[in-house]
């Protein structure tokens, strides 16, 4: 079993849908509102542990009915919770609109993540007993970078989704074994619209890169190997929603199970494809029974 930390962000996703998004001084009327647990660090713990990981988040909620949801949603994942603080305030919370077109704007208030600045008790050791640390840029980035320090000291694998993405520092780009941008973020870090030549640029600073390209596949690119592409699985994508979490939670599994490179690249394809086809983000996860039976 691959043994994996995830030090990230747990939010409550409010979704509001309306026909038209509102502009600004305007009312609309919607037509439903969901609630659903959400957040990077969460939807990539999440989807390891369906998937077969065993997996500890590292974070914090806050003192409301929500951080109690967001801790139920990843136990009942089978993610363990201990070192998820209940800290003062609120829970992080991302206000989303998703218009008649599919089309959404959000706003993130960090909230409890925005406490998470350091590692506290036990954590250097959870993360020192994991094969792999999962981390993204919705925690402030001290807490990254700690917990970035405290894998390396202890020869744990670094995988970065840098998202939201910003400037990395230097300091963070040596700590991380494995970076995984989207597309946009592949350009937004490097200036380069094209993901191979943007793969390449970023492969100056980290050893290995996967950046991922929505419906047609993800491009893999590391300094001693030709670069590898492999297409997604043709599906009836209904909800893109944390496709990318998915993907990064089902690769550092099958990475951690010593499945070559393209298997493990087929392998979290394949988990990706399946959570496109339903709505929702932890919701749509699949299984490691799912996964198997659909990347063969
Ligand atoms: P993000 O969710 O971070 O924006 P992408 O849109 O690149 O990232 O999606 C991540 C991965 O999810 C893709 O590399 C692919 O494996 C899978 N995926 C996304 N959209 C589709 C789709 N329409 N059909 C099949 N797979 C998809």
């Amino acid at each position: 079993m691959t043994a994996i930390a995830v030090l990230g962000s747990t939010n409550m996703d409010l979704v509001a849908y309306v026909p038209k998004a509102p502009r600004l001084g305007e009312t609309v009327t919607g037509t439903a509102f969901r609630a659903v647990p959400g957040g990077k660090g969460a939807n990539q713990a999440v989807a390891a542990a369906r998937c077969g990981g065993e997996v500890v988040m590292i974070g914090a909620v806050g003192a409301d009915g929500f951080g109690v949801r967001l801790r139920s949603a990843l136990a009942e994942a089978g993610v363990e919770t201990a070192a998820l603080r209940t800290v003062e305030g609120a829970s992080g919370t991302a206000h989303i609109t998703v218009d008649g077109e599919g089309a959404n704007s959000i706003i993130v208030i960090p909230g409890a993540n925005g406490l998470v600045t350091g590692l506290e008790a036990g954590d250097d050791s959870r993360i020192g007993a994991a094969d792999y640390l999962l981390l993204q840029l919705e925690l402030p980035l001290e807490a990254v970078l700690a917990g970035a320090r405290a894998a390396r000291a202890h020869g744990v694998r670094t995988v970065l989704t840098p998202a939201p993405v910003q400037p990395l520092p230097p300091e963070l780009l040596d700590l991380t074994d494995l970076l995984v941008p989207n597309e946009h973020e592949a350009a937004a870090l490097t200036g380069l619209t094209d993901p191979h030549a943007a793969a390449r640029a970023l492969l100056q600073d980290v050893p290995e890169v996967v950046v991922t390209l929505g419906a047609a596949g993800v491009l893999y690119a590391a300094r001693d190997r030709r670069p590898l592409t492999v297409p997604a699985p043709r599906v009836r994508a209904v909800d893109t929603t944390a496709a990318g979490d998915t993907f990064v939670g089902a690769l550092t599994v099958a990475l951690g199970e010593g499945r070559p490179v393209p298997e493990a690249l087929r392998w979290a394809s394949a988990a990706a494809a399946l959570s496109v086809q339903r709505s929702g983000a932890q919701d749509s996860m699949p299984t490691r029974a799912e996964t198997e039976a659909f990347a063969l």
